[in-house]
């Protein structure tokens, strides 16, 4: 069959994949908002443009993905078998940037979280509680 996406469609997809919009994010976001905090998404101004930014808080939440910053999880130690030094430098660059921004945020006087998409396979257990004690609720 000839490709069945418009060109519309396919362009939608493309953006959902590239979207910062992950599950993982989604699920932290909600949690906070349940919690009752507000919070605005990415600014820009901000080291690492971090996931959410509660600005009367001074606290900011990442929500990392296991794999590219290298978690210490079975999903972030996963080493891909094709161009592997190539990932590793990546990942290796990834998790070195994401020290110097925690230590540029906390300078600034921001507390910083980092929430691990893996634990958002399990709020219950592993996110809420954090977020609690994080956001001192
Ligand atoms: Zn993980």
């Amino acid at each position: 069959m000839a490709d069945v996406h418009t060109r519309a469609q396919r362009s939608y997809n493309m953006s959902r994949i590239r979207s910062k919009d992950t599950r993982p994010e989604m699920i932290v976001r909600s949690l906070v908002h349940q919690m009752g905090f507000r919070f605005r998404l990415h600014r820009k101004d901000l080291p690492g443009k971090p996931d959410l930014v509660l600005p009367r808080h001074q606290k900011v939440i990442f929500v990392h993905g296991c794999f590219w910053h290298m978690h210490r999880c079975r999903y972030g130690r996963v080493t891909p078998k094709t161009n592997a030094q190539f990932w590793q430098d990546k990942r290796e660059g990834n998790v070195a940037r994401d020290r110097r921004h925690r230590r540029q945020l906390r300078a600034d006087g921001w507390d910083v979280l980092t929430i691990w998409e893996c634990w958002t396979k399990d709020p219950e257990a592993l996110v809420i509680p954090r977020l609690e004690a994080f956001l001192g609720c």
